[in-house]
């Protein structure tokens, strides 16, 4: 599978034997808390108080959601984008009892993301701001909930020895590469049943039940193609910002929804995947899902194609990322079943 310079280290997430399974409440901190995966994030918190909590948030500029969420989820520490905020920030909060510990700047991003009781860090901050925030969180050996893909695409190559370095979990919470990584959690979980002798005692029977080492062939990635999908070509030169803005699927933030509109998100994604799992770009292949149902699939040398399926909401891989390697129970009230009847038949095909 491997042609040309490899990934330093393809993100492999194993659950070692006697990992801790959180009995109480996981802590984890939240960078970039105001945007679409930080209030995702934090709606799947306020589901599930009994496992999850929040110790530290980290936002932009938006204080007045800041402050909601401060006195809704009492963390001990906040910070905002610059030093002049805090002012803003202390007055919203004038009247509340909870009172954290508020550091402005890149200074207070950082200290969010390894803040010492924090077991898992949700990276939803936008853009290459998110690098220097998820090396401290590496650093501090918290497990990485990895929204923000600009850590992979700009420090690939630095990012991921460090984090196998320091024996922490970068776990996908981008939709596509949360699909491959639920089958190859399994996968790669093989290589080192392989070649570790602890593992083969604890996984004794991998062996057979898996695909061997070199098993895959290929990565599906689906693409909703965004916005402008049905659009002639001759249309896209009268398009708005505010057209990019209206994704079929998807309820995101802005930059990545414009990105998917233009399809430079999957080109990203390609890279991302690259790093993830250690696939040769060749063996990336992306194909047009409308309906994003299906959020990426792999395919096996003897050419099964393994897929996951769910509906388009990112709840789902954040919440895997949080829960990983167990799955916890989900209310159908707010969680609704995939209906696959309701879809007949899913519809692919390639960018032409
Ligand atoms: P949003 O624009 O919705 O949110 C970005 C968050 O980062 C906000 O909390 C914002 O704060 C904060 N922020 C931005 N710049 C800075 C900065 N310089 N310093 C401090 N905080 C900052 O983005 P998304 O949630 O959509 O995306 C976040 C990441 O996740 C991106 O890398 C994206 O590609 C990835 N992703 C997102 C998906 C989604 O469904 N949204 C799906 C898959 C991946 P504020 O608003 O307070 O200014």
């Amino acid at each position: 599978m491997q042609q040309g310079p490899p990934p330093a280290w393809p993100g492999q997430a194993v659950a070692e034997p006697g990992r801790k399974s959180w009995d109480g409440p996981k802590p984890i901190s939240i960078v970039g808390s105001t945007g679409s995966i930080g209030t995702q994030t934090l709606d799947i918190v306020a589901e599930n108080p009994d496992k999850f909590k929040v110790v530290a948030l980290a936002a932009g500029s938006n204080v007045t959601l800041l402050a909601d969420q401060i006195k809704t989820f009492k963390p001990q520490l906040v910070s905002v984008r610059n030093e002049s905020l805090v002012a803003e920030l202390k007055m919203a909060l004038e009247d509340v009892e909870h009172k954290p510990e508020i550091i402005p700047g890149e200074e207070g991003i950082v200290e969010v993301a390894r803040h010492p009781d924090a077991v898992t860090v949700v990276t939803g901050i936008v853009g290459c701001a998110g690098l220097k925030p998820t090396v401290a969180a590496i650093e501090a050996g918290k497990d990485i909930a990895l929204a923000n893909k600009e850590t992979l695409i700009a420090g690939g190559p630095f990012v991921l020895p460090l984090a196998h370095k320091h024996n922490v979990k970068i776990l996908p919470a981008d939709s596509e590469h949360s699909a491959i990584f639920q089958k190859s959690d399994f996968l790669f979980r093989l290589d080192l049943v392989i070649q570790n002798d602890d593992f083969r005692n604890y996984f004794p029977f991998q062996c057979i039940q898996g695909l061997p080492e070199d098993a895959l062939r290929r990565i599906i990635l689906t693409a909703s193609g965004g916005a402008f999908r049905d659009l002639p070509v001759e249309k896209l030169k009268d398009v708005k910002v505010a057209d990019a803005l209206k994704h079929p699927n998807w309820n995101m933030g802005k930059k990545i929804t414009v990105d998917s509109a233009t399809l430079f998100n999957k080109g990203l994604e390609v890279i991302e995947a690259h790093y993830l799992f250690g696939a040769d770009y060749d063996n990336i292949e992306i194909v047009i899902h409308p309906q994003s149902i299906i959020h990426s699939m792999v395919e096996t040398q003897d050419s099964s194609v393994l897929a996951q399926l769910g509906w388009p909401d990112m709840r789902l891989p954040i919440l895997y990322t949080l829960s990983w390697p167990d799955r916890i129970y989900c209310s159908e009230t707010t969680w609704p079943r995939l209906d696959l009847c309701k879809y007949g038949f899913v519809i692919f095909f390639y960018l032409t």
